[in-house]
């Protein structure tokens, strides 16, 4: 991912994970891994700074609440 100003290839400062949905069992739960990327040329104005966020998807699940894996406990 290049830096929009200077056009120089940035460089991943930053790396963290984020979750959608995990507050719901009826929502879909996917997990992102995120990382922010930032230019690394001390002449440009936006050196240091985040310049491009990338979001890959690592994990998806459907809400609805019901487990598939047939371990439900009944009686
Ligand atoms: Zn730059």
């Amino acid at each position: 991912m290049k830096c929009p100003v200077c056009d120089l290839e940035g460089t991943i400062c930053r790396c963290r994970t984020e979750v959608e949905g995990d507050d719901s069992p009826a929502a879909a739960t996917r997990v992102f891994t995120v990382q922010d990327v930032s230019c690394r040329n001390p002449q440009c104005e936006q050196y240091g700074k985040v310049v491009h966020t990338l979001r890959h998807l690592i994990y998806a699940k459907q809400g609805g609440g019901e487990s598939a894996d047939g371990s439900d406990v009944q009686g």
